[in-house]
């Protein structure tokens, strides 16, 4: 598409968006009377204007129900993860089956690494990307020690080649193979935090197994904002969290997949709970663990049913969309005029003063572009802030921009762009 860098061209594509109707289902944030041109999803998703009441319909459930609320009512909370199952299987390419609503994501990361990371003689060793979330970092390098091994033998990093901020798939591909016989795990993001590149997950899914390696994805940047097809790709398994690009409110609820050809796996250890264990056998409350069959087996806890009812009301606002591909649909030409504006903004400072480091080529990037700024980075961002346009900012000198086609309009980004141009000239003055 040619873009331009107007106002009614901006107005004319949110004119022809057919989700613009679901940005009033949110509430955006407000400084003096103003409201926020969001651009932060990637951090934090907006708060779905259901919310108050889906808590409300729960809160009254617990007032009217009591401990009969978990098989009594509309929505039994002893059942209640499986309406969540329904909704979340389209949005990560998987049977319902095979995922899970529970806990929060680091600890879905553990859990799922006492599963699936299992060392053993010569094939011990994890494989990530270089400069991953640091709580990612943090358990994996925990789960290392808990083994038995130091992190710096046990851990291979793949790194940008110098000078730059990206992965070459070919790059991670060939470490994969280089280090075949010794790799137990090969654990990736789905779309790094920092760069906002969407890594080859099929690709590295292949090049796991080749070298007899199990292959697992932290989907916290990925779920909700690309397109994924997790049981096709042949994933082994993978986790998220909700309060990213879907919405579900801090601290919200985690997601697991586990590929249906574990299900029968009884080798598998797990760190169980009751709740994992067989539905229907539950409240027997019998000596010796079972699973129930699927991803609910790797439940621990009782269900979360406050952060549930939040995650659920917003994966209906998913549903509403049309899942994932026609969010994406937008999505691409949303983060497409972004890149444009940016460009844009440099060329009227007659320099590249915002270095875009996510990839411009759409298959490598979700919704979030990273940008370097040239000088003043942090007050840039602080200006923008200043002045009702909320990105975030990452140590040393990123700013992260995320449109969510959920919710932001073409009209927000041109306006940024305006913004950003205008910031920069009295900056540089
Ligand atoms: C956001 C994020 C987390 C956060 O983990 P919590 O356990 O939800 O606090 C972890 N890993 C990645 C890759 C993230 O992007």
């Amino acid at each position: 598409m040619n873009f331009e860098n107007n106002l009614s061209f901006a107005q004319q594509l949110d004119q022809a968006d057919p989700l613009r109707e679901m940005r009033s289902q949110f509430l955006f944030p407000q400084h003096n009377g103003k409201e926020f041109i969001y651009l932060c999803g990637n951090s934090l998703g907006l708060q779905p204007k259901v919310a108050q009441e889906v808590m409300q319909v729960q809160l009254d459930n617990w007032k009217n129900l009591a401990v009969e609320g978990w098989f009594e009512g509309e929505t039994p909370w002893m059942f209640y993860h499986k309406e969540l199952k329904k909704l979340m299987a389209p949005i990560v390419g998987a049977k319902a089956a095979e995922v899970c609503p529970m806990n929060t994501l680091t600890v879905n990361l553990h859990l799922l690494m006492v599963s699936f990371y299992r060392p053993q003689g010569k094939r011990f060793k994890i494989i990530m990307e270089a400069g991953a979330f640091p709580s990612d970092q943090y358990a994996i390098e925990s789960q290392v020690r808990f083994h038995g091994y130091d992190p710096k033998e046990a851990i291979i990093e793949v790194k940008p080649k110098a000078g730059a901020y990206t992965l070459e798939t070919e790059a991670i591909l060939q470490e994969i193979a280089a280090n075949g016989d010794e790799i137990a795990l090969v654990l990736f993001g789905g779309v790094n935090y920092f760069t906002g590149q969407w890594y080859d997950m099929p690709a590295i899914t292949k090049a796991g197994h080749a070298v007899g390696a199990t292959v697992g994805f932290d989907l916290a940047h990925a779920a909700g904002n690309v397109p994924l097809k997790l049981h096709d790709w042949d994933i082994d398994f993978a986790c998220w969290c909700s309060y990213k690009y879907q919405n579900s409110g801090p601290g919200g609820i985690s997601g697991i997949f586990v590929h249906e050809k574990h299900f029968a796996d009884t080798s598998l250890h797990r760190f169980a709970g009751w709740w994992g264990y067989q539905e229907a056998q539950r409240f027997k409350m019998e000596k010796g663990f079972v699973p129930e069959a699927g991803a609910d087996g790797w439940q621990v806890s009782c269900t979360q049913v406050m952060p549930m009812a939040l995650y659920h009301a917003s994966l209906q606002l998913f549903e509403k969309a049309g899942f994932i591909e026609p969010l994406r649909n937008k999505s691409k030409t949303l983060t497409s005029y972004l890149f444009y504006v940016i460009n844009e903004v440099n060329k009227k400072l007659g320099e590249e003063q915002y270095h875009i480091i996510t990839p411009a080529t759409e298959a490598d990037r979700g919704a979030q572009v990273s940008i370097i700024a040239k000088a003043n980075g942090k007050q840039v961002f602080d200006q923008l802030v200043a002045h009702h346009v909320l990105g975030d900012w990452r140590e040393p000198n990123v700013i992260r921009l995320s449109p969510v086609p959920l919710y932001n309009s073409f009209e927000d980004i041109y306006r940024t762009g305006e913004l950003l141009l205008t910031v920069s000239q009295q900056l540089n003055d």
